[in-house]
């Protein structure tokens, strides 16, 4: 999903609109104020309506303002409200459009009437209003206020990501094989053993084991600072070569999991996780650097999965079968090849 925060200035809003937004503007406030004290002094509870409210705003707008201010009592208790609060309406119960001659209006309720005003449209959010207005995206609650002499309005333009022509790439990073992946539609797929990583720190414990009995910590430590280098000599060749298989493909994305998902019981959280992480963060800033996008996945269920028919499979050792489709894969391929199909979010290294 691609969100974009626009902000628009009003063109030109005549004296009538200015007036009545401003009054508006202190009716928002008030409203928000008066559910405030109201909760604090116990005067009403949490179930205030419209109804208990008496001013001119739309109901829409007043809806708004006690939402709001439920949010902030329920965060921050006898709040105090500033004069200069923007006020809003939420998602439903504001439009954009275009007039016959292009110009793009936004229209809210107020006070007298509902305000149908030009607003300014920059380059920049050109595409995702024209979206809007097209009905292939949605808006989130708009919101109005002063700044100076001019009124702007802001709100966020969500979509879904343009991915025609693009190659997803999944890549499960593990344990047991250390990367698989998988080119989503074009029956390509990698997969490098972890053997020699569990060689290196196997390696290195035994050394680190004889040198600990035998009293001589500073060697000791200098052996885990070897195998440390190792690793990420390792992490180094294994990024580039992923990078290098991705690059083969139209316009590829390389999707992984997200590590804010990974749960206790999957292989990162061993003490080698650093490993994975470090892994994970050298193939970002290589893909960045080659102009390859990065996405994080939810990596729910993704080893449970059957990439064919979406069933749930089973797995023995290195195999994974689905008995309802019939499908047989690489267990750790079958798992890239579930990530490549998620949706996922922008990833910085
Ligand atoms: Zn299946």
């Amino acid at each position: 999903m691609v969100t974009v925060a626009v902000t628009a200035k009003f063109h030109n809003p005549s004296l009538s609109r200015r007036k009545e937004w401003q009054q508006a503007t202190q009716l928002y406030r008030d409203n928000k104020q008066f559910c405030i004290d109201g909760w604090e002094n116990g005067d009403f509870d949490k179930s205030v309506t419209t109804a208990s409210i008496n001013n001119n705003l739309y109901s829409a707008i007043q809806n708004q303002a006690i939402r709001e201010a439920k949010s902030d009592h329920s965060k921050d208790g006898a709040v105090r409200y500033r004069e200069s609060q923007p006020f809003a309406v939420n998602n439903q119960n504001w439009e954009l459009d275009t007039t016959e001659n292009g110009t793009v209006v936004v229209g809210f309720p107020c006070v007298s009437q509902w305000w149908y005003t030009p607003i300014e449209v920059y380059d920049d959010i050109a595409d995702p209003v024209e979206r809007l207005v097209e009905g292939d995206a949605d808006k989130t609650r708009l919101q109005v206020y002063r700044r100076g002499d001019d009124w702007y309005c802001t709100f966020n333009i969500e979509y879904a990501a343009d991915t025609a022509g693009e190659t997803p790439i999944g890549v499960d990073i593990g344990e047991r094989h250390i990367l698989a992946a998988t080119a989503h539609g074009e029956d390509k797929s990698m997969l490098v053993s972890g053997g020699e990583a569990k060689y290196v720190r196997r390696k290195y414990r035994s050394l680190r084991e004889s040198l600990a009995e035998a009293g001589a910590l500073r060697a000791r430590n200098r052996v885990g600072d070897k195998e440390q280098r190792r690793i990420t000599d390792l992490n180094h060749k294994l990024s580039r070569r992923l990078i290098t298989f991705a690059e083969q493909f139209a316009n590829p994305v390389i999707r992984m999991e997200d590590l804010e998902g990974i749960r206790e019981d999957s292989s990162w959280s061993g003490v080698h996780s650093w490993h994975f992480h470090q892994l994970q963060q050298f193939i970002t800033y290589k893909a960045e650097r080659a102009g390859i996008r990065v996405e994080k996945v939810d990596a729910y269920h993704t080893s449970q999965r059957c990439s064919a028919c979406g069933s749930t499979g089973t797995r023995d050792g290195d195999h994974f079968s689905c008995s309802e489709c019939g499908r047989g894969r690489h267990a750790d391929l079958n798992a890239s090849e579930n990530i490549a199909q998620r949706e996922g979010d922008p990833c910085t290294a």
